[in-house]
């Protein structure tokens, strides 16, 4: 069973730099004024999720 990983609500993003700062694994970067994650970076830590103001990112199940 593979863990989830992050995955950010595009719509909502603010493009605040805020996970992309956090993320231990520099497993998202800004693409088009919206946070992105390279899913086989991250390591599921979640500190993304809990750093972003507005909820923007969740964990999200991946096949
Ligand atoms: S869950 Fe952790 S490793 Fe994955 S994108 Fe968020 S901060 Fe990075
Ligand atoms: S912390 Fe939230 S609002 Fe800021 S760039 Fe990341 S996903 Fe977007």
């Amino acid at each position: 069973m593979v863990k989830p990983k992050a995955k950010v609500d595009e719509e909502q993003c603010l493009s605040c730099g805020g996970c992309v700062s956090v993320c231990p694994k520099d497993a998202i970067s800004l693409k088009n004024l919206r946070a992105y994650v390279d899913k086989e970076k991250c390591i599921s830590c979640e500190i993304c999720v809990n750093t972003c103001p507005i909820g923007a990112i969740n964990m999200e199940a991946v096949d």
